[in-house]
């Protein structure tokens, strides 16, 4: 096929005019790095000029970075908390922003056991807009021919709360799927997806998630590309089809609709689209009722080119699952976000998930660095720590990301440590490394050491009458099923064996476990069925000295060894698995509304 030369950029040809300008724009970005962030900065400072935040530190309308860098503290959720909590309940003042905030988007980070509350103003929506624009553009330099079928996307909203002053709060992929910008978004042929908007806007998960599914069975054919936003999710959608694929072929065959479908605007868009087809019911029942789920995406979809989910950080650990289910389908990582900013995007993204780097647009906030040593634990108003600008950044080094936005978070820590794998143009190019303080991750859930340790204080109160105490423990993210749930080791000090905790008590310290972890966690249990009910193994007592030996076998000094709160390296495993006396579940649901609890 011959390319028109207009279309050639230096990340490859462009599919079409349209990818051709959008190409153009990350070019032009990533080249002027540089000047980009200098300008973001002092228009975020000119514009916030008059905000209380600002007023604080005294610019005296200054915009350059140096008077920046050297007046506006670096600070985490935890130091902005109380304008937070005034924006929450009312005041409607320029605090942060000049722009009024227009809801707040609930981060799955949290901050004493609630989700954090991220301001936004209408403009981001814009930008968010902007970056995943760009995503196709580059997609479609690696895989030709996605304007020839469909998407077949598992897509969510969650539910939403308002603050004690009348804002939304609610995560921002829900903000994104509710908004014009995604409801009313112009037919674009490269992206086409399976599911209608009144499916993904359906509250009820299992309705959502059942009639997503029916439309991607029923266009089967046409379907390119397979993807949610996390990996979990795909896994939880495959798990879905194991759980009710008798019922969608019943539909299927029949051209009738589930019962449990109930949603008027659904049914509604469900019956156009709805045609027996007896024969297509036939053909999945083959694929799926002989108990083989290997390969069975592309045995479905068999023309799927790749799947299209977030498989590094915490989602790295579903990467064999994904290959098995898929029998080893290309993963494209596209974008690295949060609710605070959306950051950047890969150009490369059909590369192995192990090589995903994250370009940062330089247009989406003001970027800066802090180089990141394992050891410190952080720093104190008397050394300020010294903050790198995007251009600076050095290659195989770490850094914690700090960013400085449009809606008014100032030099604020995001807790992701990147490393810089190499540079587009000017703009530097990550890989992500972690975020920080998460022991524990399922799927958007992140439980730090401080709370797996309250969990743990709390479940062993319900041992005090037995006499027992928890002496040592470990925890351990099980992903074998779906979905996957925490695996808390436990070595107990029974002192009157005659009256030790019955099994009865020891599920109820999983419950009691599950009840002190954060809401993301029990939104995770209750709302989303995305993680299973957590286990306590009781190991065998000396168990833990057992582990202390083989680590200092392995050369851990024995002054310095402290017990892994969380451990997933093989042979450990093997050692705690083989001492287990035995295994609890929790065996109730914990509480969780959509309400905040403070
Ligand atoms: P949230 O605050 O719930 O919006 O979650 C945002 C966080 O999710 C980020 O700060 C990262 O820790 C993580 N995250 C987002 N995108 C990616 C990605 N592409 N790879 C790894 N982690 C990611």
């Amino acid at each position: 096929m011959a390319i028109d030369s207009s279309l050639s950029s230096s990340l490859g040809p462009a599919a079409c005019e349209k990818d051709a300008k959008a190409l153009q724009f990350i070019e032009e970005m990533t080249k002027n790095a540089d000047p980009v962030q200098e300008n973001v900065l002092a228009e975020i400072l000119r514009r916030n000029a008059d905000t209380e935040y600002l007023q604080r530190f005294q610019l005296c309308g200054a915009t350059d970075r140096d008077t920046f860098k050297s007046k506006i503290p670096v600070i985490t959720y935890e130091d902005l908390q109380p304008e937070i909590q005034r924006i929450a309940n009312g005041d409607r003042s320029a605090i942060l922003s000049a722009h009024p905030i227009s809801e707040f988007l609930t981060s799955s980070g949290t901050s004493a056991g609630e989700r954090k509350l991220m301001p936004t103003i209408q403009e981001e929506l814009d930008r968010r807009q902007l970056l995943y624009s760009l995503l196709m553009p580059v997609m479609n330099l690696y895989v030709p021919g996605l304007d020839k079928g469909k998407g077949l996307y598992f897509l969510f909203v969650k539910s939403e709360t308002k603050t004690p002053g009348g804002l939304l709060a609610r995560p921002v992929l829900t903000s994104y799927y509710k908004s014009e910008h995604f409801k009313t978004r112009p037919y674009d042929p490269y992206m086409v997806y399976t599911s209608p908007n009144e499916s993904i806007l359906c509250s009820d998960s299992f309705q959502s998630m059942y009639t997503q599914m029916l439309c991607g069975l029923y266009l089967h054919n046409e379907v390119l590309r397979v993807g949610a936003v996390f990996a979990s999710g795909l896994l939880r959608a495959i798990r879905f089809l194991q759980l009710n694929w008798e019922q969608l072929v019943q539909d299927i065959s029949t051209g009738t609709l589930n019962p449990k479908i109930t949603d008027p605007s659904v049914r509604e868009c469900i019956s156009h689209l709805h045609q027996p087809n007896p024969e297509l019911a036939e053909f999945i029942t083959k694929e799926c009722s002989g108990g083989n789920w290997e390969g069975i995406i592309s045995r479905i979809w068999p023309n799927t080119k790749y799947l299209d989910v977030i498989v590094t950080g915490a989602m790295a650990q579903y990467i064999p699952t994904l290959d098995y289910y898929s029998g080893g389908l290309p993963l494209a990582c596209t974008m690295y976000a949060s609710s605070e900013c959306y950051f950047g995007i890969n150009l490369n993204p059909m590369c192995k998930p192990s090589d995903v780097s994250y370009t940062i647009m330089p247009n989406m906030a003001y970027f800066e660095f802090l180089p990141h040593e394992p050891s410190s634990s952080g720093f104190t108003r008397d050394s300020p720590p010294c903050l790198v600008d995007l251009v600076d950044l050095e290659i195989g080094k770490e850094y914690e990301l700090v960013i400085t936005t449009y809606a008014g978070l100032c030099r604020y820590r995001v807790g992701d440590i990147l490393r810089v794998s190499g540079f587009h143009n000017s703009a530097p190019q990550f890989n992500f490394v972690r975020r920080k303080n998460v022991l524990l991750s399922i799927d958007s859930d992140k439980t730090d050491e401080a709370e797996l340790q309250k969990a743990v204080d709390n479940a062993s109160q319900l041992l005090s009458e037995f006499n027992t105490s928890v002496v040592e423990y470990t925890s351990y993210a099980d992903t074998k099923t779906i979905p996957g749930h925490y695996v808390i080791y436990w070595e107990l000090l029974v002192k009157d064996p005659a009256n030790s905790p019955s099994q009865e008590v020891l599920n109820q310290c999983c419950h009691a476990m599950e009840e002190s972890l954060n809401s993301v966690y029990r939104q995770g249990r209750v709302a989303d069925n995305s993680i299973g009910p957590l286990e306590i193994r009781v190991v065998k007592s000396g168990t833990f000295e057992e582990l202390m030996d083989y680590a200092i076998s392995r050369g851990a000094s024995i002054n310095q060894y402290k017990v892994p709160r969380c451990v997933n390296f093989t042979p450990i495993m093997e050692l705690l698995d083989s001492r287990v006396v035995t295994a609890h579940f929790s065996p109730t649901l914990p509480n969780w509304t959509p309400e905040r609890r403070r």
